[in-house]
């Protein structure tokens, strides 16, 4: 691919990089690229500038937009590390095609990321935990307000020089379970990554703040008695040493860190169950104090432990709001891999030359 080179010619001032939070500040550059006429062309990184678009732009109107996640890591050595690269490249593939959208290839994605990550090196953070945030997304930009497939997109990548997701670390969060609103049902767009899945969330996600909490855990669409996902996270329980998740079934996001865990933990010889945890079996193991840990796991924030859960006015407390020894466990092989801190035994990572 081709990637022409327009340098900005005002930089910006770096943000102190002992204080960046999460998504906040964004780098020089953006990668763009158009599609018409059935083909990708005009690859480019330019000047981080907003986007001008026609008001009848379809993703305005029917939300044709998918988007991906993942960090570039910097380590002590000064090399810059990318986790994975590859599974965000076909997990956009799969989004894109459930959106009617068109796809970029493997080599295509992760060359855009990379050359992204070259040039904005000095904007990766070194700090442990610290990483630089990066969002590729994908949108409709023909002009039109009948519904169909647009004939146009145009594919950005931004980056974002971030701090973990929560100001804390590993504390413990208090987790409000949902039991009114959905986020998704088998045949729709809960495996995608895509922005509407989160525009009807939203509202959950401000009824758990009212409460208190922090986060929301969704029950499954049809029964409202499946624990799937917890806000933006795979989420997992630890019930008489047993790791419990929901398994793939079409309407959880497959998620990059939930899968290096299932690996991680076959490994650990710690057994896993990828099956449906009923909340009524969950709210007993917690009461029963089987329940011993919990938390949820996703890019931004890698693992977030649960200190507490909020069901139906019940208040249940998880190992005394401790971190649990799975959750740090997992924490400390899995940064350390990602912050290139030991051997990375799957090949996991991918050096930025
Ligand atoms: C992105 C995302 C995840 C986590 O996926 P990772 O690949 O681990 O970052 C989990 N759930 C939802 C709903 C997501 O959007």
């Amino acid at each position: 691919m081709d990637i022409r080179f327009e340098k900005n010619t005002i930089l910006k001032e770096k943000p102190d990089f002992e204080h960046l939070g999460f998504g906040k500040y964004f780098t020089d550059h953006m990668f763009v690229m158009n599609y018409d006429d059935h083909h990708w062309h005009d690859a480019r990184i330019v000047p981080y500038a907003p986007i001008t678009m026609d008001p009848a732009s379809m993703v305005f109107h029917y939300a044709q937009e998918t988007f991906e996640g993942l960090k570039a890591y910097k380590t002590e050595k000064n090399e810059i590390l990318l986790f994975r690269p590859e599974m965000n490249a076909w997990r956009m593939m799969n989004s894109n095609q459930r959106l009617c959208m068109p796809l970029i290839s493997e080599n295509d994605f992760i060359e855009a990321v990379e050359a992204l990550v070259r040039i904005e090196k000095d904007w990766i953070p070194s700090k442990k935990g610290t990483s630089l945030y990066i969002r590729p997304f994908m949108f409709a930009n023909e002009a039109g307000v009948g519904v169909h497939a647009s004939e146009s997109y145009q594919f950005v990548i931004i980056a974002s020089p971030s701090a973990s997701y929560y100001k804390n670390g590993l504390e413990p969060v208090k987790i409000y379970v949902e039991d009114e609103y959905v986020r998704a049902v088998i045949g729709g767009t809960g495996n995608i990554k895509c922005g509407g899945n989160y525009a009807s969330s939203i509202i959950a996600q401000s009824k758990a703040k009212q409460l208190g909490c922090d986060q929301v855990l969704w029950l499954d669409g049809i029964e409202r008695k499946y624990v799937e996902e917890v806000g933006t996270m795979n989420v997992m329980f630890v019930i008489d040493n047993i790791v419990y998740t929901a398994p793939l079934s079409g309407s959880i996001l497959p998620g990059i860190t939930r899968d290096s865990i299932l690996h991680i933990l076959k490994d650990q010889q710690v057994e896993v169950k990828e099956e449906k945890i009923d909340i009524h079996f969950l709210m007993e193991a917690a009461h029963d104090g089987r329940l011993s840990e919990a938390f949820g796991c996703g890019t931004a924030a890698l693992i977030t432990p649960i200190g507490e859960l909020l069901y139906k006015k019940q208040n249940i407390v998880i190992n005394n709001h401790q971190t649990g020894h799975i959750t740090r466990l997992l924490y400390d092989i899995l940064s350390s891999i990602q912050w290139g801190e030991s051997e990375d035994p799957y090949g996991w990572t991918r050096k930025v030359k």
